[in-house]
């Protein structure tokens, strides 16, 4: 690609923005041209605007940029979305209305009839879905699932190929992050694990049954799967961990599930996307990992890590899985959205 696609962020500001600005700093592609969030932002440089809790520093070249309100101008092009969900869907709709192709990390449009709701390796071919929609200019949204659910249907899956799903249970320990910025208030957080997350064991339990669905002349068949979620917030400051059970189909053993994680062929390999991981699954064998410290930002914070696989005396198997939040579950997984839709000319 000879220039540059430009891109604008809404809610630039937040935790999932500021993952945008840095993954967008240096990439091959796209190149940000807008920051947008609320009026409280509106005029001020990012710098002052922006809580930024990134580790790296405020790329020099977006420091000073003005920060705009979210008032679509004609012509809008690929946007993100990383508004909060309080405010993100009419916004995003009026955004697509002015032919802007919109992928949205909120949780809004999801479940909209001709919305996909993508994990590119999972579901990419969703993504079709977006010629139902009657936006003029071209304009369209597409969303990334709940980033739980991300990490859950990434391991989910190579199981629903080789050998079908019929319930699974699942645990979550989430990362404060999860919930923006400032987010939970530290004293409460601290020292402590809450077990209640608004909506979030809602979302776990019925987007699993889109994401998997089978396209069939145009329209989703919903994945008939059984599950039930308990989801807790730990004072960890990035990555969700979740322990998982799961009942199989088909009658299995661990050396096969094993194998189907660590033989599950990717089919965007010879695509070459710049935020595609190395390996979307890391299968571990030593019983203490995957842990969150050591491993939520392995191969760009974008694969999933398994481990502690062992049989369940309730359902079939149990397991433990790890995946980074604002990377593979927002603002990463959304990038990565927005390069297959670029190399399948879309944008
Ligand atoms: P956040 O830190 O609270 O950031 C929210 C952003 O929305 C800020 O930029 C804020 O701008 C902007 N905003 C708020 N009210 C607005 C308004 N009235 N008009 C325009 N902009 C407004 O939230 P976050 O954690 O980044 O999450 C962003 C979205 O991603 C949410 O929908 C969330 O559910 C979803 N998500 C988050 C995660 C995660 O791990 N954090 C993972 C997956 C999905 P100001 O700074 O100007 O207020």
């Amino acid at each position: 690609m000879s220039q540059k696609t430009p891109v604008t962020i809404l809610g630039a500001t937040g935790s999932v923005g500021q993952r945008f600005v840095s993954l967008l700093e240096n990439h091959p592609w796209f190149e940000i041209a807008k920051l947008c969030a609320s009026d409280k932002s509106e005029g001020k440089t990012y710098a002052q605007a922006t809580n930024w809790i990134l580790s790296t520093p405020i790329p020099a070249s977006i420091r000073d940029r003005k920060i705009s309100s979210c008032t679509p101008s004609v012509k809008e092009g690929l946007t993100f979305s990383a508004l909060s969900s309080n405010v993100a869907g009419p916004i995003e709709t009026s955004y697509a209305a002015q032919g802007a192709k919109v992928i949205s990390c909120s949780k809004n449009h999801r479940m909209d009839e001709s919305v996909p709701m993508v994990i590119p390796e999972v579901n990419g071919d969703h993504i079709e879905l977006i010629h139902q929609q009657k936006f003029p200019h071209g304009g369209y949204i597409v969303t990334k699932p709940n980033c739980s659910v991300i990490a859950l249907c990434m391991a989910l899956k190579p199981l629903l190929d080789s050998f079908g799903l019929e319930a699974v249970s699942v645990v979550t320990m989430q990362a404060a992050s999860g919930a923006g910025f400032p987010g939970v208030p530290s004293l409460a957080l601290f020292d402590n694990v809450i077990p209640y997350i608004e909506d979030e064991e809602e979302k776990m339990e019925s987007e699993p049954n889109k994401i998997f669905a089978k396209l069939q002349n145009s329209k989703l068949q919903f994945l008939p799967l059984s599950i039930s979620s308990s989801c807790n917030r730990i004072p960890v400051t990035e990555g969700h961990m979740e322990v998982v059970s799961v009942k199989l189909k088909k009658k299995s053993t661990l050396e096969a599930l094993k194998d189907a994680w660590l033989s599950w062929k990717n089919p965007l390999e010879s695509f070459e996307l710049p935020s595609s991981p190395t390996k979307m699954i890391y299968y571990f064998d030593e019983p203490q990992f995957p842990q969150t410290r050591l491993h939520r930002d392995f191969d760009k914070g974008m694969a999933v890590h398994i481990g502690r696989l062992r049989k369940c005396p309730i359902l079939d198997f149990k397991f433990t899985l790890l995946s980074h939040n604002t990377l593979r579950g927002a603002a990463g997984g959304a990038l990565l959205t927005a390069e297959l839709l670029a190399k399948k000319n879309l944008l």
